[in-house]
């Protein structure tokens, strides 16, 4: 006929001996591996907690269960509240837009992540022309004090790159309460399984997908007094703001354990066991300590491998719940991901836009560090199989 016929590569039939698979097989940057304790929890309260009322008894101890525990998680200071609402960080994004800036903003792009929000604030008619402060892929900016920001951006771990910061006041820059613009950080990744000091951050938000263990949605932000007052401020200079976008009207409802419109419950309940299972062995100790631990295995084995490499450089950039590790050019990522997910491996897959040969492994708090060790056995395993 003539017709070309279309140049297909299958999957080697690789399959990974039982001695080496993780015990469970999500690595997924989000929705990442939900703990089955978690599930089984819901299981159990499903017929008189699902398809229940969100503004009765049942749901709203959840939610304060939820609010208070995150508030001992982060040891969040007198005056801070824990606030929520329907549409994950993304909509924080544009509820930012709206509520927390003034006039101008100052944001640090170094990924997918960190840039979009620039561009909400870019594209936002009410809004200045922001300061947009770059940095190679693999890399993170520092954010410079200025007088003619009303916010700074910070993004704690950019998930598409595997890069985490330390989350700081600009160096030299007022305090909020002096004048100085409020610091707004995007920790959806990063919540949970990285240290932070309350003290340092004016809005701290984040989605439960990731080391929540939960499903997406929602979005949960810490706002400490200054945040809330600059939110009541722009409330009272009239800017016309949607309500469902509105952070007045969502920290109204959020210190009611309620919000403004229906959440996911099974969301919500599965969010508050994971928090409870954080504080009850030990709070950010522990969630912070097994995503260190599981980073400490993948880049020293990554170091020691002759066929991978880590992406991140500098050795204290390299997230510990997002891992992105470069394989040498002879050996086909992609093929090798594909392989994993054959054996029940899943997502290991690179952000596809950074367009790397490249394997990128979460390692959540709810993920086993051990886990991470049989990752990176079955890895080995696959790649000398390839070889054959
Ligand atoms: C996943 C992610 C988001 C988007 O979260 P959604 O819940 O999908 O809106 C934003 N920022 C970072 C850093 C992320 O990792």
């Amino acid at each position: 006929m003539g017709a070309m016929i279309p140049y297909v590569t299958a999957t080697p039939d690789i399959r990974i001996p039982d001695s080496l698979l993780p015990a469970d097989g999500r690595f997924g940057a989000g929705p990442s591996k939900v703990r089955t304790e978690a599930v089984d929890a819901l299981a159990a309260v499903a017929s008189t907690f699902l398809g229940t009322s969100h503004r009765q008894k049942t749901v709203k101890s959840v939610v304060a269960s939820l609010r208070s525990g995150l508030s001992d998680l982060f040891s969040l200071p007198e005056g801070y509240v824990v606030a929520l609402g329907n549409g994950g960080a993304t909509a924080f994004w544009d509820i930012a837009t709206f509520c927390l800036i003034e006039r101008t903003s100052q944001h640090l792009s170094f990924g997918e992540f960190s840039s979009k929000f620039a561009t909400a604030a870019k594209d936002a008619p009410h809004l200045g022309e922001p300061e947009v402060i770059t940095s190679e892929v693999g890399t993170h900016p520092l954010p410079v004090a200025s007088d003619t920001v009303d916010l700074y951006a910070l993004t704690h771990n950019e998930t598409s790159t595997g890069v985490m910061m330390p989350i700081r006041r600009p160096e030299g820059a007022a305090l909020p309460a002096d004048g100085g613009g409020l610091v707004a950080v995007d920790a959806t990744s990063g919540a949970g399984g990285l240290r932070v000091d309350a003290s340092e951050f004016d809005a701290y938000y984040f989605s439960p997908q990731k080391c929540f263990g939960s499903d997406g949605g929602l979005w949960i932000a810490l706002l400490s007094p200054a945040a809330q007052e600059r939110v009541a401020s722009i409330k009272a200079s009239g800017r016309w703001v949607p309500a469902s976008m509105d952070l007045s009207i969502a920290l109204d409802n959020s210190v009611l354990d309620q919000t403004y419109n229906t959440p996911a419950l099974a969301t919500i309940f599965l969010m508050d066991q994971q928090v409870q299972w954080f504080n009850d062995n030990g709070g950010m100790d522990f969630s912070a300590g097994r995503t260190a631990r599981s980073a400490e295995i993948l880049y020293t084995w990554a170091d020691a491998s002759d066929f991978a490499t880590p992406f991140v450089t500098r050795e204290q950039d390299r997230s510990h719940v997002i891992g992105t590790i470069d394989l040498d050019d002879a050996i086909d990522a992609a093929a090798v991901a594909a392989i994993l997910r054959a054996n029940g491996i899943v997502d290991t897959e690179p952000y596809r836009k950074l367009g790397r040969n490249q394997l990128r492994v979460a390692m959540f708090p709810s993920i086993d560090p051990e886990d991470i060790a049989s990752l990176c056995a079955s890895i080995n395993y696959v790649v000398g199989a390839m070889a054959q």
